[in-house]
């Protein structure tokens, strides 16, 4: 078991432009743009739990990790 990527809609600014997490995501597909919810969205059975997103996400804290 590893802790995953979750999204903390309240700060996540995808609507407003931000892409960064999906950018820099390394797994194909995994980190998704919700048009309708204007979120970034986690597909959890594809994220390795590599961290990457919280990193790039520093500035707005939009991303933690968690366990499934
Ligand atoms: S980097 Fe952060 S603020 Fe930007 S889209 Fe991803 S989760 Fe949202
Ligand atoms: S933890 Fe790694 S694999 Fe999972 S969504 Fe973030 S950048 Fe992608």
């Amino acid at each position: 078991m590893y802790a995953v990527a979750a999204i903390i809609e309240e700060a996540c600014i995808a609507g407003k432009g931000c892409r960064l997490c999906m950018v820099y995501c390394p797994e194909a597909d995994t980190i998704l743009y919700d048009p309708i919810r204007q979120v970034a969205v986690v597909k959890v059975d594809r994220c390795k739990g590599c961290e990457l997103c919280v990193l790039v996400c520093s500035k707005h804290h939009a991303i933690q990790m968690v366990h499934r």
